[in-house]
């Protein structure tokens, strides 16, 4: 499987002039294929993936410029289009609102894909080397595992350019440890598990996040060509790739922790959810909470399958509203924060759909319950300084 590791790179203003003029040219390419597209529908005329990938040859010749960049990474402008189209197509049939797929402007496309080919690393002179660009330093912060299949190259919005190296990693499998977990991702927590671990949504995140806030302000006040607006630019991206990167190694630990401690891990399906509670609130904090959850979900996947662990996804549907006991299904209001029901059972609403949820991913309809844990709480710099233990029973 494919492992990414995610390196800067600190480009020459020669080599920056360059791969700005290909992403210029790769961008070009990208609204063409995807305007013949478009022609032929109305024609009445289907091409394939193949169809558009002999026509870079044709288009070549009319735009000689084209020949400026690896012939591979013009391949894979074609890949990515068709790549778009299907995730449109799929998120059509999931049922949800799209539109046509956009041609790309100005500064939006931002990444070059040197897949198999096209590339070389110096580790000891720590240069990339990628074909028709010529060498940038990179910045080798943690060894690369794996044989390397590929790099992208990536644009960031704050300007500065990374280098996504692609690396094939064996399996390592975990013994098994003969336990079972379901996991409520929600607001009120990051996440609530079966075992009665809660752990606390990461307030270092909200530190930063109020830094963003700021600067955004600041941004906004600050007039539209001045050398004080790009540094306040420069300073906000910078923010914004701190919170990520907090994020990332909060996620990492916890799913590390899950996928260490359990045989089976069930979560929500995430793209089901949104559909069901249709998130209306589009505040940066709950954009984050969002992405985070599937980004959680995402790494949870990954490494599961890697240690020979299985995550299953269940349908969230009234996983909060039912009881575990007794299978009532309660009217609960969201600001409702303890579940109970006629038949006795009382707990906290996301340690009961945690359970539900565990349920429904084992096919179980019923599992007996002898009543809530203590809540062990767990914060995320415990989560980030790996001195926590999960529970379980
Ligand atoms: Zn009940």
């Amino acid at each position: 499987m494919l492992i990414s590791y995610k390196f800067r790179l600190h480009p020459s203003k020669t080599v920056q002039a360059k791969l700005q003029e290909q992403l210029g040219l790769c961008r070009w390419l990208y609204n063409r294929l995807l305007e013949e597209i478009n022609k032929a529908k109305e024609d009445g005329r289907k091409l394939r993936q193949t169809d558009t990938q002999s026509l870079i040859l044709k288009l070549k010749k009319g735009k000689p410029e084209l020949n400026k960049v690896y012939s591979k990474v013009l391949q894979m402008v074609n890949y990515q289009l068709w790549s778009n189209i299907k995730a449109l197509s799929k998120l059509k049939q999931n049922g949800k609102k799209v539109g046509k797929l956009r041609y790309k402007t100005g500064n939006s496309f931002k990444t070059m894909n040197f897949n198999q080919s096209g590339f070389k690393i110096d580790f000891q002179r720590k240069k990339l080397v990628l074909s028709k660009v010529g060498e940038i330093p990179i910045k080798l912060h943690r060894p690369i595992e794996g044989k390397i299949k590929g790099v992208i190259v990536k644009r960031e919005k704050s300007g500065k350019w990374y280098a996504i190296v692609q690396a094939e990693v064996g399996e390592q499998v975990l013994p098994p440890t003969g336990k079972v977990v379901g996991i409520d991702v929600g607001i009120q927590h990051f996440c609530v598990d079966s075992d009665g671990n809660y752990f606390e949504n990461p307030r270092f995140m909200d530190r930063t996040l109020n830094k963003i806030k700021k600067l955004q302000k600041q941004l906004s006040r600050k007039q539209k060509t001045s050398k004080n607006r790009e540094k306040a630019r420069i300073k906000l991206a910078k923010a914004y790739e701190k919170l990520e990167n907090q994020r990332n190694d909060f996620l990492h630990k916890l799913s590390r922790y899950y996928v260490n401690n359990y045989d089976v891990i069930v979560v929500e399906d995430l793209d089901v959810k949104g559909l069901v509670e249709n998130g209306k609130s589009s505040t940066l904090n709950r954009h984050i909470l969002d992405s985070s959850w599937s980004k959680f979900i995402q790494l949870l996947s990954f490494k599961a399958e890697r240690a020979g662990r299985r995550v299953v996804k269940v349908n969230p549907t009234n996983t909060s509203k039912r009881c575990v006991k007794c299978g009532n299904v309660l009217d609960l209001k969201l600001s409702d924060r303890v579940f109970k029901c006629q038949c006795g059972w009382e707990a906290d609403r996301d340690y009961n759909a945690s359970l539900n949820i565990l349920n429904v991913g084992l096919g179980q309809s019923r599992m007996p319950v002898e009543g809530e844990p203590l809540p062990c709480v767990i914060s995320a710099i415990e989560v980030l300084q790996g001195k926590f233990s999960l529970r379980s029973r």
